[in-house]
């Protein structure tokens, strides 16, 4: 019962598109993940939704969807669509982010970037539409051998003596021990294995946000980057995952965002992308529902601001990037 309550709480996730909509936008979907969600009784207005078994890496459907998009909004009008695609994180996941099949990947979606910027210019929207290209994680290689972290070999660990558990999905699980357990679980996996953070709910910490919520189970397990969690075998055959701290460089995206109301060339410090959904609303005139992100910290970018305090600087049309410091994690414009 504990269990399904849990999973059907994580299908309950909404895509922005539906707020949007909630608010009076006319909104469009493609292959967005949560594109079919209602909210207050609303849907997104246009939406394409991927089929069960999808191949995310077929550029010419790509083109076919960008295409599509831009129909869209000149002859749908819509006000906001939601553009998704699955790349690289399907090659990143199989080969590992650090392959040749990976780097091939990213020139693809690099290709794609381009197109898009051509079709907007071809459909007569560079004045009018703002494009923001970023996504929800990065990548790194999982570590297999020696080392791995297999709850099962645990001294004192046992799966009876848990009531539900979510393991075996990459970098982190969530318990929840049998009425009485809670104490040993959490001693006999606490300091257990070198890679593998345990935490009481309420003690992880504050900056993961992840202690306030009654779907957050009782035991909270993190590997360290590169570390999945096996329960008891091993089911895990990816050479990449996400979902490691978010302090890590190699877990941070991109963000670029291009249009009439953005400066350009501007170069920003890094943000966490919670901020994103304000600056949506900002360039969409509309008021954002209750969220955790401050339009304050991106603001900067909007031409409609200028702030003189902030550490954002303008950059040459193409940042150099001798020292490498910005090759995972630029935040900036486009030129
Ligand atoms: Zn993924």
């Amino acid at each position: 019962m504990e269990a399904y309550k849990i999973f059907k709480s994580f299908c309950s996730l909404l895509e922005i598109t539906e707020i949007f909509t909630d608010q009076g936008l006319k909104t469009g979907s493609l292959f967005f993940p949560g594109g079919n969600a209602t909210y207050r009784g609303e849907t997104v207005n246009i939406k394409k939704v991927e089929s069960k078994v999808h191949n995310y890496s077929n550029e010419a459907e790509w083109e076919e969807n960008v295409e599509t998009v831009m129909k869209w909004f000149t002859e749908e009008n819509l006000d906001f669509v939601t553009l998704y695609f699955g790349e690289p994180d399907v090659t990143g996941h199989k080969h590992g982010p650090d392959t040749q099949q990976r780097k091939d990947m990213v020139r693809q979606i690099d290709r794609m970037v381009g197109h898009i910027r051509n079709q907007v210019r071809q459909y007569g929207l560079e004045s009018k539409l703002n494009v923001i290209i970023t996504a929800d994680h990065g990548m790194t290689t999982v570590q297999k051998g020696e080392g791995e972290i297999v709850l099962r070999d645990i001294p004192g660990f046992s799966l009876s003596d848990l009531q539900f558990h979510l393991v075996d999905y990459g970098p982190s699980g969530l318990l929840v021990p049998k009425e009485g357990n809670l104490e040993k679980v959490y001693q006999a996996l606490k300091g257990a294995h070198p890679k593998l953070n345990v935490y009481k709910k309420e003690e992880v910490p504050d900056r993961l946000h992840y202690s306030n919520n009654e779907r957050i189970t009782p035991l909270v397990l993190y590997g360290e980057p590169g570390y999945v969690i096996h329960s008891y075998a091993k089911f895990q055959f990816n050479n990449g995952e996400h979902g490691f701290d978010n302090k890590e460089m190699e877990m941070k995206t991109i963000f670029r965002a291009v249009g009439p109301s953005f400066k350009k060339g501007l170069v920003v410090e890094p943000f966490e992308s919670v901020n994103v959904y304000a600056l949506m609303c900002e360039l969409l005139g509309i008021t954002p529902e209750p969220h955790d992100g401050d339009l304050a910290v991106t603001k900067n970018m909007l031409l409609t601001y200028n702030d003189d305090n902030s550490a954002s600087t303008v950059q040459p049309a193409r940042p150099t990037q001798a020292d490498g410091k910005y090759s995972h994690n630029p935040h900036l414009n486009f030129a």
